[in-house]
């Protein structure tokens, strides 16, 4: 049994690893999401389950504590969060894996200083990558998360001499671990560098915020994956190292299309302080101050003729529609639609919402063909052609200021260009500002009219005076 259970525990890795990747394979469309999400997580019970029953493992009582606590806590959050919140819980999420991985290496270096055990070398650099990629993502998720759940601005806080400072602790680590390569019993150094990790991980997010919080999280994301794998180098765990790596690339490639989506380089979301005092962020974005530039609105009885008798109209989803749970309502005023001829597609921009993929799983939630969505490229081509682009609670992702003011924080974010269709209705409550806090001058254009209401209220009146044509 002892002989066969090394073996039966790599050839098990092996099946959930390659269970992983099919599963990342399958979500990559909106097809196979749910499938893909399925045999991904087979995959991780078998690499838990071939873990548990490796011989290493000394304490099962206090495993079974921790799965229960953490599973409990777990099963609460899932239950409760909105879905409005999951930016916040997926921060909060990969801020604890961050923190997991970097106690991994500091249980590893306490192990061996109070066991007096020569440290490899290989297992010395595993530690130290371990501790500054864990306290990074840890700090930075930490900080993250309450950005976006507004317990502090969500605008970006500078301060002078911030990226002296951020080079000078970052030498700092390095001159640290340096020093305990060479003498690896050092606990004062050790704890030195550890503070210095987490300490970079507060500097790192801080600077960040408006429209670059998808970015940041997606990049922890990343990050939290390549501290597992690091942790897995020093546990020697190639099941952490194969998870952590995968976690890292496709988090890397996620931030890359949310980098594309914004028309920004990672170096200039980290390093230029996007947003300003302009960009209110999660927290402040609700100025939107109308002056005295005049909207037009309608009623529900309008805006149910003017979309019962076009012949194509455009659905242009946003966070609204997520926070006023709309999607089944939008989806019953596609069908009635259809059943009267209109043709009928959704617009999908990569960062509406709050989450990547936001409006995707919202709108399969609801049952909408995955074949009506379309991605921004592919729809904004077509808006010339469209007669009534609704616009369901998005508006930062509709505002033409990105292409057209240059002083605007959103300058340069490509949009979904709404405004070269015939006619746009936007359904939102009043005139406060998006995410970013700007004001939007689509809503003041002569195309435009507005739909003032609640996403859920204002769609289901929409259908039942659609019925009535
Ligand atoms: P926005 O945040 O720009 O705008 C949402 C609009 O919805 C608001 O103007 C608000 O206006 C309206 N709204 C709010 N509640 C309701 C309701 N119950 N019914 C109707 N309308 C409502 O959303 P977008 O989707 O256009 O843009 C997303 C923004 O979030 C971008 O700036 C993006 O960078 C950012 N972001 C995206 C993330 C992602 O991963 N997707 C993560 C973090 C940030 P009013 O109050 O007047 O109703």
């Amino acid at each position: 049994m002892n002989d066969f259970l090394p073996t039966g525990i790599q050839l098990t890795y092996l099946v959930a690893a390659s269970l992983f990747i099919l599963g990342l394979k399958k979500l990559g469309s909106p097809a196979t999401a749910r499938q893909g999400n399925v045999v991904a997580a087979v995959g991780m019970l078998l690499a838990i389950v071939a873990t548990l029953l490796d011989q290493q493992v000394l304490n099962y009582e206090m495993i079974l504590l921790g799965l229960a606590i953490g599973s409990g806590i777990g099963a609460i959050a899932a239950y409760k969060v909105q879905m409005t919140e999951m930016p916040q819980m997926v921060g909060l999420l990969n801020g604890l894996g961050g923190a997991a991985s970097a106690l991994v290496a500091v249980a590893e270096f306490w192990r061996l200083l109070s066991h007096g055990e020569p440290v490899a070398l290989d297992v010395n650099i595993s530690i130290l990558l371990d501790v500054l990629i864990g306290g990074v993502t840890f700090t930075g998720s930490m900080l993250a998360f309450a950005k976006l759940q507004g317990l502090i601005s969500g605008s970006p806080i500078t301060f002078p001499l911030q990226q002296p400072i951020n080079v000078s602790l970052l030498l700092a680590y390095f001159v640290g671990s340096g020093f305990l390569l060479m003498s690896p019993d050092n606990l004062p150094v050790f704890l030195g560098v550890v503070a210095v990790s987490l300490l970079l991980g507060v500097l790192f997010v801080i600077p960040i915020g408006g429209g670059d919080m998808p970015v940041v999280i997606s990049l922890l994301n990343s990050l939290s994956g390549i501290a597992a794998a690091a942790a897995g180098f020093v546990v020697m765990n190639n099941m952490l190292i194969i998870a952590g790596a995968l976690v890292g690339a496709s988090g890397l490639i996620l931030t890359e299309i949310m980098c594309k989506a914004m028309n920004r380089t990672l170096f200039s979301v980290l390093f230029s302080a996007f947003g300003g005092a302009s960009a209110g962020g999660a927290a402040g974005g609700t100025g939107g101050a109308a002056g005295d530039k005049a909207v037009r609105s309608i009623d529900a009885e309008e805006g149910a003729m003017m979309l019962g008798y076009a012949r194509s109209v455009v659905i242009v989803p946003g966070y609204g529609m997520a926070v006023a749970q709309a999607q089944h309502s939008v989806r019953e005023l596609a069908d009635q639609l259809e059943r009267m001829g209109v043709e009928v597609k959704y617009a999908i921009h990569p960062v509406a919402g709050r989450m990547p993929g936001h409006m995707n799983v919202l709108l399969a939630e609801a049952n909408v063909p995955y074949t009506q969505l379309y991605d921004m490229e592919d729809i904004n081509t077509q808006f010339d052609q469209t007669d009534v682009a609704l616009i369901i609670g998005a508006n930062d992702v509709v505002n033409p200021a990105a292409r057209t003011d240059e002083k605007s924080p959103i300058y340069g974010m490509p949009i979904l260009e709404v405004d070269r269709a015939k006619q746009a209705i936007v359904i939102k409550r009043g005139m406060s500002a998006g995410f970013a806090g700007v004001d939007n001058d689509l809503f003041y254009k002569e195309k435009t009219t507005m739909l003032f209401g609640g996403a859920k209220d204002m769609v289901a009146k929409l259908v039942s005076e659609v019925k009535q044509l």
